[in-house]
């Protein structure tokens, strides 16, 4: 069994990225029986955002990912929030200070900034250049006793550790000469004693028993690091799994033009949550079913860990799609995910703000809930969300109000008063096919002219080109409305 974590810092609400990132390490841990844990990093306080914890909290549970240990659930190895375990990060900076792993760094901050700039100058990498590596243990813990300000550095081996990721393969951090790439000694503890996102982040994968990580890309020049740092304390590290970033059509990293928006953005949409993450989940992720429509459980179930590497190009029109498909799917079970949409439908309609007034006027009294719930039935297969739903199908939900006059196959209103033949009981499916296909047959043009009898039926009907089939308009109308579309008296 896995233990997985999502390991989100609250100096931002949860993205596409970030729910994919949680997506893909809940699935792992709940498709192997393990755990799933949720740790907030709050190391950078500055960042922070007020109120980016609770909603972070909030959106992962509407997204129906919720963890095993973390935050308000608890769990063996909390607390599970950064800023609650300085303590232990202290001890272990103080760890590796002792083994000769750490060493105390006393540069001013001044001294830094101008080391910088003139290695900048010199077209070197800004590194720092280990002034402090060489002060004895015993003037270094003087120094200390003083107050001296200071940082803890971790003592990065001449060649960082190369590790093997579950993505990429063996990840072999680039051989340069010292001092001319970013493998400086890395700062574990700065000077307010306070654990850098390193330290902290290595500290807590080992003491929280973490076997796996998932995480973006980005992170990947940070891992030989975090190796070394491992390595340092005699730990053996996590498997490593970097997913590529999220790119938009014309290869750009997300921007808030293009839906990098957060999560609740999504919600408000009416995107539903199965929806959202049978999408993240498919961003980089690759399966053998014939089908990618999948909700939260069937992933779990299929899961594996089988990536893409590389980046992944998000398309928003694949997120209709899967809307739609699971609207299907929602109206197939008919359980509370089906109530919801009626109870979308019906909310627009009766906004007194909303764009529908004029047809609560039209209808008078609120469509009932039965009404509504048959018509998501037959289109389910076409709903995005309420409005564009509504929108789709208004003919069935206002009366219409500008009869299409008539068009092609003029004897089509005559013809269809046939189907005042047929009674209450006879006003299924079957009843109005068979009814409908002797109208047909009596006309001259005979089964050739059974375009021109449904096209005229439709538009009778509609006031539309197209639309769900005509049986079920005619079902969802009724015998009685239907008639009086269809131009037929009715007593
Ligand atoms: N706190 C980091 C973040 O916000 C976690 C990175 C990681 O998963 O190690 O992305």
């Amino acid at each position: 069994p896995a233990r997985t974590r999502f390991a989100p810092s609250p100096t931002g609400y949860l993205h596409l990225g970030s729910l994919r990132t949680a997506l893909f390490n809940y699935l792992l841990a709940k498709r192997t029986g393990g755990q799933f844990i949720l740790r907030i990093e709050d190391t950078d306080q500055k960042r922070t955002i007020p109120d980016a914890e609770s909603r972070l909290l909030q959106d992962l549970r509407w997204a129906g990912l919720q963890w095993d240990e973390g935050p308000e659930v608890g769990g063996p190895y909390g607390p599970y929030k950064q800023s609650e375990r300085s303590e232990l990060y202290k001890v272990h900076a103080q760890r590796l200070l002792d083994s000769g792993h750490a060493y105390r760094c006393f540069c001013s901050a001044e001294r830094l900034q101008k080391l910088a700039e003139s290695r900048h100058q010199m077209g070197l990498a800004t590194d720092y250049d280990r002034t402090c590596a060489n002060i004895p243990h015993s003037v270094s813990n003087e120094r200390a006793v003083r107050h001296e300000s200071h940082v803890i550095r971790l003592r990065m081996p001449d060649t960082p550790p190369e590790y093997e990721d579950l993505i990429y393969g063996t990840f072999k951090p680039v051989k340069q000469r010292r001092g001319e790439q970013a493998f400086e000694d890395m700062i574990l503890l700065k000077s307010d004693g306070l654990p850098t996102y390193h330290l902290a982040n290595v500290v807590d994968d080992h003491h929280m028993a973490i076997t796996h990580v998932i995480r973006g890309s980005e992170w990947m020049p940070s891992t030989p690091k975090h190796v070394a740092m491992y390595n340092a304390f005699g730990w053996t590290p996590p498997q490593f799994a970097h997913v590529g970033l999220l790119v938009d059509e014309q290869g750009n990293k997300l921007s808030k033009r293009n839906f990098d928006t957060d999560i609740t953005a999504f919600g408000e949409m009416e995107i539903f949550p199965e929806t959202l993450t049978n999408f993240a989940a498919l961003l980089g992720w690759s399966h053998n079913e014939k089908s990618d429509v999948m909700d939260l459980a069937t992933l779990v179930k299929k899961f594996s860990m089988k990536f893409t590497r590389g980046n992944t190009t998000v398309t928003f029109g694949k997120l209709h799609f899967l809307q739609r498909k699971h609207a299907a799917l929602r109206a197939a079970a008919g359980g509370e995910g089906l109530q919801k949409m009626v109870e979308d439908v019906s909310k627009l309609l009766q906004d007194p703000s909303g764009p529908y007034q004029e047809w609560r006027k039209l209808t008078g009294s609120p469509l009932p809930g039965a009404y509504i719930e048959k018509i998501i039935q037959s289109d389910a297969e076409n709903y995005t969300n309420a409005n564009e739903f509504v929108y789709r199908n208004s003919f069935l939900f206002a009366p219409l109000r500008n009869p299409p006059s008539v068009t092609d196959a003029e004897d089509v209103p005559t013809r269809s008063k046939a189907l005042k033949e047929l009674g209450e009981e006879e006003w299924t499916k079957d009843g109005l096919m068979q009814k409908v296909r002797e109208i047909i047959d009596e006309r001259p043009e005979g089964k050739k002219g059974a375009k021109d009898v449904y096209h005229h039926m439709r538009q009778a009907l509609t006031g539309r080109e197209e639309g769900m089939r005509l049986y079920d308009i005619m079902l969802i109308l009724g015998r009685k409305e239907s008639l009086r579309r269809l131009g037929v008296d009715v007593e």
